[in-house]
């Protein structure tokens, strides 16, 4: 059996373990700065652990579970990273350089379920969840690229948006944000995190309850269910009056700000009504919500869809901020590399079908 990535354990599990096999409680805490302070990649490096307890980890577990088949590097400094999986399965991470700090966007599943029709990464359907380990190894090796360079940077801010539904994969995703969080570890603040769904409403109304200051963001992508159900099949089941439901009790509990993700399609969504109803959608928390409008990065298999123009980008601007809705168009990162979520990966996945 494969051994288990030990990313994927939090510091109380880790603790738990060490107990578990008749080890001091301390050995958690060495192990723990050896992996994300001095974020060593062999047990072997651990230096200050007996021997034994060295052959007892290599037995029980690796430490990284990822391989690095492709790198891409853009102009603007954004680093396009695809990674191998113990089972030959390929996901994508993203980093992109913010005047606010380094920011990775991580994958939390192989492939997606939820099947949005303008997407590439769910052309591929889900294959299986990320485990925890596998989502924290995503962080560990873009800060690596960091530290291999001799560069002084730390991975500041994560957004959980990259390919899969991260409340589909809910207690991995859990584990992953305590540990990334740990003021003894990475220490990346609970406020520099945003987790990304496309509408999971019972998820929603768990994570209210988290505990965790971490940032939720929805993928509306329409201010009507019409539009909403013919590009995103999820608005079958969590139709928008319900998510709005689950929004304004997330917004009650923890009273801090959810943003509205809103990928532009031209003649789809991008009309001057639309950006009227999604301002009446809004109307009633606007102190709490922000929306983030998408410029799209077009897909060859998704031809029915074209990014929107320009202007019509703008007037849909106007006509939030006219109604009072915080809004930002977003910039884009990496667009002389392969840009829209997913393709870097399918691309590779058509090549290696190719030449089998
Ligand atoms: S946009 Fe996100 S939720 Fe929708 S199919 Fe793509 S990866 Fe899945």
């Amino acid at each position: 059996m494969e051994k288990a990535s030990i990313y994927g354990l939090t510091k109380e599990e880790l603790i738990a373990w060490f107990i578990e096999h008749d080890e001091r409680k301390f050995r958690a805490t060495q192990v723990w700065e050896w992996l994300y302070i001095k974020r060593v990649m062999a047990f072997s490096e651990m230096t200050n652990l007996s021997k034994d307890v060295i052959s007892l980890l290599e037995e029980n577990f690796i430490i990284n579970p990822l391989r690095q088949v492709i790198i891409q590097e853009a102009k603007d400094g954004t680093v396009k990273y695809l990674f191998e999986l113990p089972d030959k399965n390929m996901i994508e991470t993203v980093l992109m350089r913010q005047e606010y700090g380094m920011s990775v966007c991580v994958t939390t599943q192989v492939g997606c379920n939820i099947g949005c029709t303008f997407c590439a990464s769910g052309l591929l359907t889900k294959q299986r969840d990320l485990t925890a380990g596998e989502i924290v190894a995503q962080i560990m090796l873009v800060q690596h690229y960091f530290d291999e360079r001799g560069q002084d940077e730390r991975v500041s801010h994560i957004v959980v948006m990259g390919i899969g539904e991260p409340f589909d994969n809910y207690d991995n995703l859990m584990n992953f944000l305590h540990t990334i969080n740990d003021p003894k570890g990475l220490a990346i603040g609970a406020r520099h995190i945003t987790v990304s769904t496309s509408g999971l409403v019972p998820k929603i109304r768990e994570f209210a309850n988290n505990g965790l200051q971490v940032n939720l963001a929805i993928s509306l992508h329409a201010p009507n269910n019409d539009v909403r159900t013919s590009i995103m099949r999820i608005n079958r089941s969590f139709p928008i009056e319900k998510l709005m439901d689950a929004v304004d009790e997330y917004l009650e509990k923890t009273n801090r700000r959810i943003t509205f993700e809103y990928i532009m399609l031209s003649n789809v969504n991008d009309r001057p009504e639309h950006a009227q109803q999604l301002a009446d959608l809004l109307k009633d928390k606007k102190k709490l919500t922000f929306v983030n409008l998408i410029p799209y990065n077009p897909v060859s298999e998704h031809d029915q869809y074209s990014r929107s123009e320009k202007a019509d980008v703008l007037k849909f601007y106007d006509v939030l901020k006219k109604n009072g809705v915080n809004c930002v168009i977003r910039k884009e990162y990496g667009t002389d590399i392969d840009a829209a979520c997913g393709q870097l990966r399918s691309k590779q996945i058509k090549k290696a079908s190719k030449t089998r």
